[in-house]
């Protein structure tokens, strides 16, 4: 597992309903890009009402702070997957 630290922190933003019918209750973790942070990601997404994609697929438009909800499971699972797969590289 020595590559974590080349791989996203897991910043957790929440979903916001605008494009999807049911509204996320759950925060999903979004990647990082090659150079910007999924913080920053996310921050410009809230800014220009652009979508960002959570690592399980799920795709909305940023607008709040997801701290009070819980990490999306597929969310976790897939970043699980991601630092497996890295870590037996
Ligand atoms: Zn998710």
């Amino acid at each position: 597992m020595t590559q974590i630290e080349t791989l996203t922190v897991p910043d957790v933003q929440i979903g916001d309903p605008a494009l999807e019918d049911e509204p996320p209750q759950v925060a999903h973790i979004v990647a990082r890009e090659d150079k910007a942070t999924a913080g920053a990601i996310v921050t410009e997404a809230m800014v220009n009402g652009t979508a960002v994609t959570a690592l399980c697929g799920f795709v909305w438009v940023p607008s709040r702070d997801p701290k009070d909800r819980p990490v999306c499971q597929a969310c976790a699972d897939a970043l699980k997957a991601i630092l497996e797969m890295r870590g037996s590289l």
